[in-house]
């Protein structure tokens, strides 16, 4: 069976939980990556049965992750991760929460190639409801920081834990081509530097690992993270 890891789940409103069911429906083991502040509720909604519903398959089954790891995508490692954080009371007992903890956990619990699939369903624009023009130099970093780098870091440091001829798929928006007002912060920009990240790392990484290097342009859908800003 393959393996997939899906960062970016922390509810059962957006892309990331229905690509994470739509493997497990396929057969594959499904790991997600949530955001440490939203991993006490992601896991007790779960616990209480608050999802059954949108995790019942076609089969009257339960969608059931592996594991849900904590995964902080602004930080490459831990000690990246400024004290204030690292000392919060939503991440101190989470050991390490960075990209590269994951990768490093991912291979204590599963051996030294454990992955088929990587979807990267995660960003986040502090600004993006403010136009670019209002946007400040932190607002617009943290976007394409959360946003663009971390695929980049993912892919750097888990391409050498896929298999071979293994996948990475990001989801990008539109705004990245075209005007879209109100999706602001950075966040166009954010998307324009996926997009032209997952051709090079496509090059790069595939002649350096074998993997594929994929972006999805998604539609507007309402999840937590789109209707905040009403696209
Ligand atoms: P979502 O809220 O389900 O997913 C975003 C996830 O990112 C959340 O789980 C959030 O906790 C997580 N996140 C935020 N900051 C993080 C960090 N620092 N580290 C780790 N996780 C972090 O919303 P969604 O709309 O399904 O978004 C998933 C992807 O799809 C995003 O890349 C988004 O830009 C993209 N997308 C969404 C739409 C849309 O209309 N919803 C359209 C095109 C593309």
């Amino acid at each position: 069976g393959r393996r997939a890891l899906v960062a970016g789940v922390a509810d059962d409103g957006g892309f990331g939980f229905a690509i994470a069911k739509s493997l497990a429906e396929a057969g594959a083991k499904v790991c997600v990556g949530t955001w440490p502040p939203a991993l006490g509720i992601f896991q007790t909604l779960l616990r209480r049965g608050k999802m059954d519903a949108s995790r019942k398959f076609a089969d009257g089954s339960l969608l059931e992750f592996e594991k849900i790891y904590p995964l902080d995508a602004a930080f490459d490692t831990l000690e990246s991760a400024p004290a204030e954080v690292r000392e919060n009371k939503r991440y101190k007992e989470l050991g390490d929460f960075s990209i590269a903890g994951l990768a490093a956990q991912l291979k204590s619990d599963f051996g030294e190639q454990p992955l088929d699939i990587v979807v990267h369903s995660l960003a986040n624009g502090p600004e993006v409801k403010k136009p670019l023009l209002e946007t400040s130099r932190a607002g617009y970093l943290e976007a394409v920081g959360v946003s663009a780098y971390s695929m980049v870091s993912m892919v750097a440091n888990f391409a050498p834990l896929m298999k071979k001829d293994g996948s990475f798929v990001s989801l990008t928006y539109m705004a990245s081509e075209r005007v879209i007002p109100g999706y602001g912060g950075g966040m166009s920009s954010a998307k324009a530097a996926l997009e032209s990240d997952t051709r090079v790392l496509a090059y790069e990484a595939g002649r350096k690992y074998g993997v594929r290097v994929n972006t999805i342009s998604a539609g507007p859908w309402a999840s937590r993270a789109a209707s905040a800003i009403g696209i």
